[in-house]
């Protein structure tokens, strides 16, 4: 059986000429995938995308958002960019609007796919670990769907790419009755927050850095947390670096209801209406829902197009462990000597069990054949270069 194909564009360019620079490379791949084999003219088009946050700013740039918004308005698509309520809604949209992502850049609105109130879902049976899962409307009321995903780390699973763009990010905050939907897959290990007093200097980072206002100190000086806010996303004892704050983890529990609830979102749509986009830019240890950008691990390497997630993501971390390590970063920090299966180095969870999770739902192929693509061609059709000196 032919391996799945994945388009790669590096982020280098050899040459002084647009068409052959990441964003002309950019347009070349979004030509050769055609998108129309996955919109129909007049689907509306969820660009499912993180937004980051206050300080988290390494995004994906929105001039690629607008090259793609403009590729599938070609093809007679209705797109808008999306992401679910983790912040409360409003405050989401604004942080969107200081990365850079807005109506005026794109050309296309940028909406909450759970609503603003993040409440906005319907349920879905999900499979063993999780049950049932309440998916955006946005999302899975939408006919189509590009998985636009920034890849870097992340607390729970590791590695954030696809999956837990669609895993975590296409589940709406709650549901109607108040029940945490993305937050299931976080009350898994059944263990709340420890916290020892003896180690706490009161740095308050951790109330700081808790979106939802679910932690603080009280007239004693004691640690509270309100459980029924608290969507133990372990952001709070990510930031605590006393070890005052602890969460327990399961992680391989975690990636296997992560790929759970990915498949939950893509069962929702026809079989061939979802592409996936891996900007490998960025490439920070924390994810961007963190309150800080940290240095990139490896070098710009650049993007990944596929149809298959399972491809996608195996091509993503295979072309991460085989870059150079960048010193004066947390590589450096933990004097990591290569990049092979960075991210469990990184953050202790193996990501490639992401991968083979999503090989078992039957969803994706661990096998691929990577396409790289040199330049847009001219409207000749030729490929020289217009500076073929330039370097
Ligand atoms: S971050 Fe850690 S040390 Fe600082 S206040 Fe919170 S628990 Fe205490
Ligand atoms: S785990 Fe910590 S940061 Fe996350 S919601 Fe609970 S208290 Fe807030």
């Amino acid at each position: 059986m032919a391996k799945p194909i994945v388009y790669f564009a590096s982020a280098r360019a050899k040459f002084f000429d647009y068409d052959y620079g990441f964003l002309g490379k950019f347009e070349e791949i979004l030509n050769r995938v055609n998108l129309g084999k996955y919109v129909d003219s007049g689907d509306y088009v969820p660009i499912k995308m993180h937004l980051g946050s206050q300080g988290a700013y390494r995004v994906v740039r929105p001039a690629f958002i607008r090259k793609l918004v403009d590729a599938l308005k070609k093809v007679g698509g209705e797109p808008f960019v999306t992401d679910t309520v983790r912040i409360p809604g409003l405050e989401y949209l604004r942080v969107a609007n200081s990365n850079g992502i807005n109506e005026l850049s794109t050309g296309v609105p940028v909406i909450m796919a759970d609503g603003v109130f993040g409440s906005d879902c319907v349920m879905r049976p999900s499979g063993p670990i999780l049950g049932e899962i309440g998916i955006a409307s946005a999302i899975h009321d939408a006919p189509a769907m590009i998985v636009l995903s920034h890849c870097k780390g992340h607390i729970a699973s590791g590695y954030g790419g696809a999956v837990k763009n669609l895993g975590m990010g296409g589940i709406a905050f709650k549901d109607r009755n108040g029940v945490h939907q993305r937050g299931k897959m976080h009350f898994l290990q059944n263990a709340e927050l420890q916290w020892t007093s003896e180690k706490c200097t009161h740095c308050l980072q951790c109330v700081g850095s808790c979106p939802h206002g679910s932690i603080a100190f009280d007239d004693s000086q004691l640690l509270v947390i309100d459980q029924e806010k608290c969507a133990r996303c372990g952001r709070c004892a990510r930031v605590c670096t006393f070890e005052a704050l602890v969460l327990p983890q399961n992680p391989e529990l975690f990636q296997k209801a992560l790929a759970e609830a990915a498949a939950a979102v893509l069962n929702t749509f026809k079989k061939g209406k979802v592409l996936y986009i891996n900007f490998v830019t960025d490439v920070q240890p924390e994810c961007d829902c963190m309150p800080i950008a940290d240095a990139p691990l490896v070098p710009d390497i650049g993007v990944l197009v596929s149809d298959d997630i399972g491809a996608i993501e195996k091509a993503t971390l295979d072309l991460i462990g085989q870059a150079q390590l960048i010193r004066d970063s947390k590589a450096g920090d933990k004097e990591l000597t290569s990049a092979e299966n960075l991210f469990l180095k990184i953050n202790g969870k193996d990501p490639y069990l992401q991968v083979q999770a999503m090989v078992d739902h039957g969803l994706g192929s661990a096998d691929y054949e990577l396409v790289e693509v040199l330049c847009k061609p001219k409207p000749d059709g030729s490929t020289q270069p217009q500076n073929p000196f330039g370097h």
